[in-house]
């Protein structure tokens, strides 16, 4: 054995003598029981998978820091944004969203963009997508959304049927549906796309005044997408692309960076705005509400363990700082409890406890025991509050300000049903070129075209109702009538979903 090479050892650290001969009764005999270290090496191999996340199964990661470029103390009073020229240490994960862990990086799909900040006062989360918006506005549809983007529970195949049957059903996803098949859909690499919080959360400051923020993540490499073509040849010859070029470009030094701005509105704006500003299937026009810049993130340092600190990373829309919190964005209240129980369900009670997750400040609480715990990380006695042992006590000054609230509690509908059309429009007319025109009928056509031509009449109506010359772009290329779409575009959605049963 050469001089510096380590001794071979099992899980409690005892010496193993044999790692390629397992313990027989003769030759070649049955093995014995007391082969341990055999016994050991399978049963963890029995358990090295843990579930894959429902969503955003297939994701790369990595470390960096974020710096402060502006002050910010007059909206917010966290002190990980307290300074110009203040770091935090931050992990970033990208990610496909509706693929298994197995699936390509180059698939047409929105990416995730979270980034956990850890600051000296706990794990700050944005968990956002490279979107600045979403396909539906209400939690309740979520996991039935989910449903239509991954497998047909007979077939196990990629369902377009279920895909536009859902989208057409629900019109407010045309936004978002119209950005998953822009080429923005499919970016070239994670290096190469925007980050954006999608949701409005709330920041307060040290006064307790409270505004709305918007949080953009631009990406300094520059924007580049792939096009359907180059996406398809990608998905068979490296369908790893994204996590390789991600990982290669930090190892080379060449770690990726964002410029790191937001959208701030005063409770009087938001009061009086538009739309509404807690929508997630609008954006804020940067005319309304121009962003400012203040900071940038850098990612410098690979992970050593794509399992411990990949795998394992769990970001959480609900961890907050003092400083920021909720909107009522109603997909994130959802988002608020779905997150912490999906990682709960996936790593354990005790998740907060692995090093990629827990915060670098030590936690206070009385949660104790559970499966995985790792010891006094909370301290020891007492492990309840109120007592009368010098326990950690709650800092009301913590408390984000009161918001007004008012109305019955009741399930309403979205009382805007035709703003749904706007601003789906507008990046049709005014935001893309001819070319990105062309190449998202393209797109739209390519995949739309395996569904049942009911629901391509439906689905084209809804882009009509955007666009009319979208709509008809759409219905041109797939042959279908103009007319009856132009028809159905001119329905209410009720009467648009009996005419194409
Ligand atoms: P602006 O002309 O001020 O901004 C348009 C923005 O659209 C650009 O800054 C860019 O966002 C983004 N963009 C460019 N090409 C595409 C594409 N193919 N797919 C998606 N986004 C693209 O317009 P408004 O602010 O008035 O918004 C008009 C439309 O632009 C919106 O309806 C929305 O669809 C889209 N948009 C708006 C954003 C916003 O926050 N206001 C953000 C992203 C898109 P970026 O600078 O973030 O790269």
């Amino acid at each position: 054995m050469g001089k510096d090479r380590k001794t071979l050892t099992g899980s409690f650290g005892a010496p193993v003598d044999d790692d390629q001969n397992s313990i027989t009764a003769g030759d070649p005999g049955p093995i014995l029981m007391q082969d341990i270290h055999l016994m050991e090496k399978l049963a963890h191999f029995d358990r090295e998978r843990i579930p894959e996340r429902v969503v955003h199964a297939k994701g790369a990661g990595a470390h960096g820091y974020f710096e402060v470029t502006a002050d910010v103390t007059q909206y917010t009073r966290a002190k990980f944004l307290s300074e110009i020229g203040k770091k935090t240490e931050v992990f970033a994960r990208f990610s496909t969203v509706g693929g298994e862990k197995g699936s390509a990086d180059a698939e047409r799909d929105p990416r995730g963009f979270a980034v956990k900040f850890y600051t000296e006062e706990g794990n700050y989360d944005m968990v956002g997508n490279n979107t600045p918006i979403f396909f539906l506005r209400d939690p309740l549809k979520f996991p039935d959304f989910i449903h239509t983007q991954k497998r047909n529970p007979t077939t196990n195949l990629k369902d377009p049927d279920m895909f536009w049957d859902f989208l057409s059903l629900t019109p407010e996803s045309v936004h978002q549906t119209t950005i998953l098949f822009s080429d923005r859909g499919t970016p070239k690499t994670y290096r190469h796309m925007n980050g954006y919080s999608s949701h409005t959360y709330m920041w307060y400051n040290a006064d307790g005044d409270y505004f709305w923020v918007k949080y953009h993540f631009k990406t300094e490499q520059g924007i580049q997408n792939l096009t359907r073509e180059e996406a398809d040849v990608l998905k068979g010859t490296d369908p790893d692309h994204a996590t390789r070029d991600l990982f290669e470009a930090i190892e080379r030094g060449e770690g990726p960076s964002w410029r790191v701005e937001v959208q701030i509105m005063t409770p009087e704006q938001a009061e009086n705005y538009r739309f509404d500003p807690f929508d997630i299937t609008k954006v804020w026009p940067h005319d309304d509400v121009p962003p400012i810049t203040i900071g940038r993130m850098v990612l410098d340092r690979n992970p050593e363990s794509y399992f411990a600190e990949v795998e394992q990373a769990a970001f959480s829309p609900a961890d907050f700082v003092p400083g920021i919190g909720p909107s009522p964005d109603k997909l994130l209240q959802g988002r608020l409890f779905s997150y912490h129980d999906t990682h709960r369900h996936r790593l354990g009670a005790n998740y907060h406890l692995l090093p990629i997750n827990a915060p670098k400040n030590v936690p206070q609480h009385y949660q104790r025991d559970g499966a995985m715990s790792t010891g006094p990380v909370a301290g020891g006695a007492p492990n309840y509050y109120p007592n009368s042992f010098d326990g950690p006590a709650p800092d009301a000054s913590a408390a984000p300000p009161p918001v007004a609230v008012s109305g019955w509690a009741a399930r309403q509908p979205y009382s805007h049903p035709n703003d749904d059309f706007v601003q789906a429009g507008w990046l049709y007319r005014k935001v893309m070129t001819d070319e990105e025109r062309t190449r998202l009928v393209g797109n739209i056509a390519a995949h739309l075209g395996g569904a049942q031509e009911r629901i391509q009449l439906r689905q084209a109506a809804i882009f009509f109702k955007a666009d009319a010359e979208y709509g008809t772009r759409v219905a041109e290329a797939l042959g279908l009538d103009v007319a009856r779409v132009k028809e159905l575009a001119a329905m209410s959605q009720d009467e648009r979903v009996a005419a194409t049963k």
